[in-house]
């Protein structure tokens, strides 16, 4: 593999947006793998599976083609061609997502894809086990953090109609679900760097980033 930076942490710490700048900036391709789960998880809600019954959901995920594009400045997602990059952030999908990922079957095809994607060429990854499963060989591994109070003010200012409490109640049920759950949780890698992102501009966490990458 080529340069990978692979970008972890819980949802609102900032990720995405600091991962596409990176990418941009480096003139590198760019992939959200928990867009690839989110796709997943419209699917099965799309196909009526109970998402209850971890059984249903195993049986069933081998069935839908996710097709992740690496723009960093227009990520395509598409399910068996339909383009779903505007259903995936809807409250539906975001309250079912961290019990479908939380599925052994799930992610051992969607990591399977994830590391065809990453075979190809340069990168920044973001996700939740990047540094620690899909990579472990990262040229940089980061973790982000940010305190849950901004995580859920960053999170409330990109969806309308949610209040600033709401945002962190449901923020932390699934950072919950995310670090607790049997298979790949989210934790922090051997050799990754922890940037705390609570008291920064999204600019000096890019800045931090390139930094780590030059070195
Ligand atoms: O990053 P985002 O909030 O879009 O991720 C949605 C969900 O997908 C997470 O809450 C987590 O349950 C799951 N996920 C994962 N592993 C990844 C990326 C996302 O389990 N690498």
């Amino acid at each position: 593999t080529g340069l990978v930076v692979a970008m972890d942490g819980p949802s609102g710490s900032g990720k995405s947006s600091v991962s596409r700048g990176v990418a941009r900036a480096l003139g590198l391709r760019y992939l959200d793998t928990g867009a690839m789960y989110r796709a997943m998880t419209w699917w099965m809600l799309q196909q009526g599976v109970d998402l209850a019954d971890p059984a249903a959901i195993a049986a069933r995920c081998g069935e839908p083609r996710i097709d992740s594009g690496t723009d960093p400045d227009g990520p395509a997602i598409h399910v068996d061609g339909v383009d779903v990059a505007g259903s995936i952030r809807e409250a539906d999908v975001t309250g079912a997502v961290s019990a479908v990922a939380a599925v052994p079957e799930v992610r051992t095809r969607l990591v399977a894809r994830q590391r065809e994607i990453i075979g190809a060429g340069d990168i920044v990854v973001e996700g939740r086990d990047i540094g620690t499963i899909v990579c472990p060989g990262a040229t940089v591994k980061v973790y982000l953090t940010a305190s849950a109070e901004a995580r859920a003010r960053r999170r409330n200012a990109e969806l309308a109609g949610s209040t600033v409490e709401a945002q962190q109640a449901d923020m932390a049920r699934r950072d919950n679900l995310d670090s607790t759950r049997k298979t790949d949780p989210l934790s922090m890698a051997d050799g990754a760097v922890e940037l705390d992102t609570t008291a920064l501009s999204l600019e000096e966490v890019i800045a931090e980033v390139l930094s780590l990458v030059k070195e």
